[in-house]
């Protein structure tokens, strides 16, 4: 009778360890995988934000600090595919030079539209087979109507947010992406290995929004990078964990930072943060790549 006693123990543990297994490749570093890469990447300018007080953006700190926010999309190439990552502010934008209003004071605008940027580096938006947004806000989704045959990778929870009964709870504007109802889209629960060769995983970083995810991609040269998204706005924020109330779940997307954290560690990457003006000013922008 000992011997099965043994057995079962020894099966209790290895189950055990099985559900360990589970939760660390659940919040914590990614699994081992393939490390290939992806052939370049064009950060592209998606117009740009005055706020006058970014305070609401960092409760506790920066009252009265007026900052002033940038706004990237991402064109990735693989291969013979193309995918973008956020499609910005609407290029309708161009037409009013002194900027539209926003949401807590905030005026956007935008001096060149993304479509004249793709013309410039020689891509038709039908040549883009992926489009993927860290989520569903007017300055993340306002040209998703350039990509109508794009494929469009959503985590469910932002998908029945956007397109249920009561978008503006979440901050959304569905003007600015009801096309999105004609692409093929593909609902999440998680992350997702787009090209299947570990070189671009979405990485599900919810809070700012139900299903806001952010990415990591991996280049040639200069390794992988970490797009986040609006997982934090800017890099002070992202250190100290400060999160918007007016954020979806406030303790959400702390952990989501903290998950960031640990990937951008374990993977040696950088974290390029979307709206981080002083960040975006270093990195060089189409027509210009990085790889
Ligand atoms: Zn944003």
């Amino acid at each position: 009778m000992k011997p099965s006693l043994s057995l079962r123990r020894r099966a209790r543990m290895l189950l055990s360890l099985s559900f360990v297994a589970v939760a660390v490749a659940a919040c914590g570093p990614l699994a081992p995988q393939r490390q290939a890469t992806v052939d370049r990447m064009y950060v592209l300018y998606c117009g740009e934000a005055h706020i006058p007080d970014i305070s609401p953006w960092s409760p506790g700190v920066d009252v009265g600090k007026p900052f002033d926010f940038s706004d990237n999309c991402y064109l990735i190439r693989h291969g013979d595919d193309w995918m973008i990552w956020d499609t910005g502010f609407a290029d309708a934008l161009v037409d009013a030079p002194d900027g539209v209003a926003g949401a807590r004071g905030m005026r956007a605008r935008r001096t060149r539209t993304l479509a004249s940027q793709l013309a410039e580096i020689d891509v038709s938006p039908t040549q883009v087979r992926y489009m993927v947004f860290s989520h569903t806000h007017g300055d993340h989704v306002g040209n998703s109507r350039l990509f109508p045959t794009a494929t469009v990778y959503m985590q469910e929870p932002e998908y029945d947010a956007a397109f249920g009964p009561e978008p503006e709870r979440y901050g959304f504007v569905p003007s600015t992406y009801e096309t999105l109802r004609a692409n093929p889209i593909v609902k999440l629960h998680g992350d997702f290995d787009v090209f299947g060769d570990g070189s671009v995983r979405i990485l599900s970083t919810p809070g700012h929004t139900p299903g806001h995810q952010s990415l990591l991609v991996r280049l040639p040269k200069s390794g992988a990078v970490v797009l986040s998204g609006d997982a934090a706005h800017f890099t002070e924020n992202f250190v100290a964990r400060r999160a918007p109330g007016f954020n979806f779940d406030v303790d959400q997307t702390r952990r989501s930072m903290d998950r960031l954290a640990t990937i951008v560690e374990a993977e040696h990457a950088r974290l390029w943060i979307n709206h981080d003006r002083a960040q975006s000013l270093t990195i060089a922008h189409a027509p210009a790549f990085v790889e």
